[in-house]
């Protein structure tokens, strides 16, 4: 089955996203100990996908050695995946364009894996500040890319955009099916 994986800082909100997107209040739970939880958590969405929950990354408090492990650790999985269709990095809309997200998705791109961002926290800010904070890191982003990728706006506690993320995945599933039928 295809794969989908979801990865981001600690506490930028993936555990509440993911709840989001699966339905279910709470398990895709954070451990309060960073660099604790290193492990892959996989689940099956209407049977036809795969969500992959990665580990949290930039930990200000890790030693380097841990960093380095991590970066192995996230460097094996994006090697081996062969249903991986695309990542998704996840993004405080509050924030400005973190230099450990721009690397990471850089390394994406080098690795020719596609990915998307998903801005969290969207209940955080007023339209307006939205529509700023979302163009900034745009512009931020053609900097080092031709192309602005696939964003999506999403609030978990207000419950936003959470079908424009499922709509996506699921569309390029579709196409996908096709291609196999053909
Ligand atoms: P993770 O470490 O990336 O898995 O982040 P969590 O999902 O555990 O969220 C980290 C913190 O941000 C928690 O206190 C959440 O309640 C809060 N949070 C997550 N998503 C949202 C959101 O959409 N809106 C608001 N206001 N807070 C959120």
């Amino acid at each position: 089955l295809p794969e989908y994986a979801f990865i981001g800082r600690s506490n930028v909100g993936k555990s509440s996203l993911i709840n989001m997107l699966t339905d279910r209040k709470s398990l895709a739970k954070t451990s309060g100990r960073p660099g604790k939880t290193q492990l892959i958590n996989h689940f099956i969405i209407n049977d036809s996908w795969y969500l992959v929950d990665l580990p949290g990354y930039g930990y200000a408090r890790v030693s380097k050695t841990s960093k380095k492990k991590f970066q192995k650790f996230i460097t094996n999985y994006f090697e081996k995946r062969q249903q991986l269709i695309s990542a998704f990095v996840l993004v405080d809309i509050r924030h400005k364009p973190q230099p450990i997200d721009l690397e990471f998705m850089q390394y994406l791109g080098e690795s020719g894996i596609p990915f998307g961002i998903i801005f969290t926290k969207a209940d955080k800010l007023k339209p307006m500040a939205i529509d700023r904070h979302v163009n900034e890191y745009c512009e931020e982003l053609l900097k080092t890319w031709e192309e602005i990728p696939q964003y999506f706006v999403t609030s978990s506690s207000k419950h936003i955009g959470k079908e424009d993320v499922l709509d996506f995945i699921g569309n390029i599933n579709e196409e996908i099916e096709q291609l196999k039928n053909q």
